[in-house]
């Protein structure tokens, strides 16, 4: 008989942070938007959650046994949608708060989906590629019962990628006997993935921050930013920005950062972090801790790294005018009171970063019609999404005098909580 060695599982309070500000900004747009009782009770917890506990053999024979959930937090405005992430301290806490996230991010970019969000706790860096192929194909193995086109839709996110998708896509397909492309998003576009989707999320973001930037009559060519996290995103759009003749004066990854008042030169940055794994150590720059760059002296902060970063201790140091979040949940409920009243504009997670899930979008519509797009019409549909997404928001932010954030989530909500009433209350 084969027996587990070891079993991952995660301190059930971590992640319990995120879940409630996502939860406290959620009953404060509610309020402000007078949401009747049951309508608050449908949307202030997920619909379905399942936690799934599975074995993987490691190379060495061993077997051990991860965790993992699949969180869909509404359906009433289509199938659900969001990303799998692992990661070794992700929990079931967490992955609901950002499954609810899923579902006012695709309320307010207008697409036709409700929010999901899946995780597996576990380092991937511990683990080989055969190692991670097999625990992801058990993974989607065992979430097949509640994913699907018609039913939930996953995509990468922290600790996943292209690759990781194929697997999941090919793993479905098997137990359906036919290929079935538009069970993930993300893929790789050799096997039905879209033009643009891997830039996406970076480039949304920059299409959104331009705006934003003209909005408050800032110049482009003299706007200097500082980007926290050099994963797809980060790099992303310190490559973009770049191109628009923004600097980035500072970019840091998990082992540390760099900076240079001056603008540094990203090419030469990201080519040292292929180089030697990090942004740390690259020539004409100064080194910076993370905490550090989030307090440099620029006019763009970008958090592009994990949620809780920034906070009630460290708010009031920050210099940038505009916070533009490219993470999940990146900034404290405390800390985005400071924030405002200091007249920092945070453009919040839900419509800084949902070019991602935009260009899903495009691929699933894509995968479903089986005719492809080219990158110059998905960058032109995700334009104009990200822009009418922006102004809207700035229109009910000074209506209603409140963050942008607030104003987001009151958008959001309604459009959920019109669906909801919409279709009725079954049975
Ligand atoms: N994981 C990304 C997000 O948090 C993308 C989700 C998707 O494309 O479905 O928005």
């Amino acid at each position: 008989m084969v027996m587990t060695d070891v079993a991952h599982t995660a301190a059930p309070s971590e992640g319990a942070d995120l879940l409630s500000t996502v939860q406290q900004q959620f009953d404060e747009a509610a309020d402000l938007l007078d949401l009747p009782a049951r309508l608050r009770g449908i949307l202030r917890a997920p619909q379905r959650e399942l936690t799934v506990n599975f074995p993987v053999k490691r190379d060495n024979g061993r077997i051990e046994v991860f965790q993992g959930f699949r969180v869909q937090h509404n359906l009433a405005r289509g199938p659900t949608k969001g990303g799998i992430r692992y990661h070794p301290a992700v929990t079931l806490d967490e992955t609901r708060a950002l499954a609810m996230l899923m579902t006012w991010k695709c309320a307010l970019a207008g697409l036709p989906y409700g929010g999901a969000k899946g995780a597996v706790i576990v380092d991937p860096k511990q683990l080989s590629l055969g190692e991670i192929e097999r625990l992801t194909r058990r993974f989607a193995t065992e979430i097949s019962v509640v994913i699907g086109p018609e039913r939930d839709i996953p995509a990468p996110d922290i600790g996943t990628n292209p690759q990781i998708m194929a697997w999941i896509m090919d793993t479905i397909s098997m137990h359906q006997g036919h290929t079935v492309p538009a069970v993930v998003t993300g893929k790789p576009i050799n096997i039905g993935g879209s033009e643009g989707r891997l830039e996406a999320t970076g480039r949304g973001l920059t299409y959104v921050l331009t705006s934003a930037s003209q909005h408050l009559g800032l110049k482009i060519p003299e706007i200097r930013l500082a980007i926290q996290g050099c994963g797809n995103v980060g790099s992303t759009v310190a490559r973009e920005v770049v191109a628009l003749g923004m600097k980035v004066v500072a970019l840091s990854d998990s082992r540390g950062g760099v900076y240079n008042p001056h603008g540094l030169d990203v090419e030469a940055v990201l080519a040292h972090k292929t180089r030697t794994g990090s942004v740390a150590g690259a020539a004409n720059a100064d080194s910076l801790t993370n905490e550090e760059l989030l307090e440099v002296e620029c006019d763009v902060l970008v958090p592009a790294a994990l949620s809780g970063v920034i906070t009630a201790q460290n708010a009031s140091r920050i210099k940038a005018q505009i916070i533009a979040e490219a993470a999940n949940g990146p900034t404290t409920k405390a800390a985005d009171a400071i924030l405002y009243d200091r007249g920092c504009l945070v453009i919040p997670d839900i419509l800084a970063n949902a070019g991602g899930v935009t260009v899903s979008y495009f691929e699933w519509v894509q995968g479903l019609q089986e005719f492809f797009w080219s990158e110059r019409e998905v960058n032109a549909q995700l334009r104009r999404i990200m822009t009418n997404a922006l102004q809207q928001v700035l229109r009910v932010a000074a209506e209603r005098q409140v963050d942008l954030r607030t104003a987001a989530y009151m958008l959001a909500i309604q459009r959920v909580g019109d669906a909801v009433t919409t279709r009725g209350i079954y049975p």
